[in-house]
């Protein structure tokens, strides 16, 4: 059984300004009050484990213990099936330069292995997302968000962020970065596990 969210705070895991207003949306007509880890000067934890769950435990965690709050934290990334599901987890390391992150090198670095390997076309890649929410007694729950698409290349469209501009999702002729901002955020991976976080707590 999913055991159904009763509270009136939740803390959201994340340093993004971003990810906390989309969350404070997300969560409004259910009335609860959204906290920032930020607000509450949390540290972020170091994200040593190699699976999106694992990172994403981490950092909802060590906000618990830090807050005596649950808190929702998510972990996200492009899997490449030519590459074995690489970057997966690493998808932020494979941008990081000395100067900042870089993700048209991660994308460029991306495609040249697609290259080496000789993979065939389509090239079937996945953005995922995981959930993880956390109680103080220990307990948790879990929702995997997914969207499948291809790679391209050359990169295309000028809208949103990381690997956005070499993703084309199944069942559209444009990449994410081409895409409207709001039917983006109806069919990525982030909206598929959060249609899952509210149908499952806070349903
Ligand atoms: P994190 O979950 O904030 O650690 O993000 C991991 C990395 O995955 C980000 O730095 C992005 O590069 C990539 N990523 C996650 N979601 C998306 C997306 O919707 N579009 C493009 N890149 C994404």
């Amino acid at each position: 059984m999913t055991r159904k969210f009763d509270g009136t705070r939740i803390l959201i895991a994340t340093h993004n300004a971003g990810k906390l207003e989309e969350m404070q949306q997300l969560f409004a007509p259910h009335g609860v009050e959204v906290v920032g880890a930020a607000e509450l000067n949390l540290s972020e934890p170091e994200e040593t484990e190699t699976t999106f769950i694992g990172n994403a435990r981490i950092k909802a965690r060590a906000a618990v213990m830090a807050t005596g709050l649950p808190a929702l934290a998510d972990d996200s990334g492009i899997e490449v099936e030519a590459l074995d599901d690489a970057p997966g987890v690493y998808t932020a390391d494979w941008a990081e330069t000395p100067d900042g992150r870089d993700f048209v090198m991660a994308m460029t670095k991306t495609h040249n292995k697609l290259e080496e390997a000789g993979a065939a076309h389509p090239r079937s890649a996945r953005f995922r997302a995981t959930l993880v929410l956390a109680w103080p007694d220990g307990h948790e729950e879990v929702f995997d968000g997914r969207v499948n698409g291809t790679l391209v290349w050359p990169i295309r469209g000028a809208i949103g962020h990381g690997y956005d501009p070499m993703f084309q999702p199944d069942g559209y002729a444009i990449t994410f970065a081409e895409m409207d901002p709001a039917e983006k955020n109806r069919v990525s991976h982030r909206a598929d596990a959060f249609r899952k976080l509210i149908a499952g707590c806070f349903g």
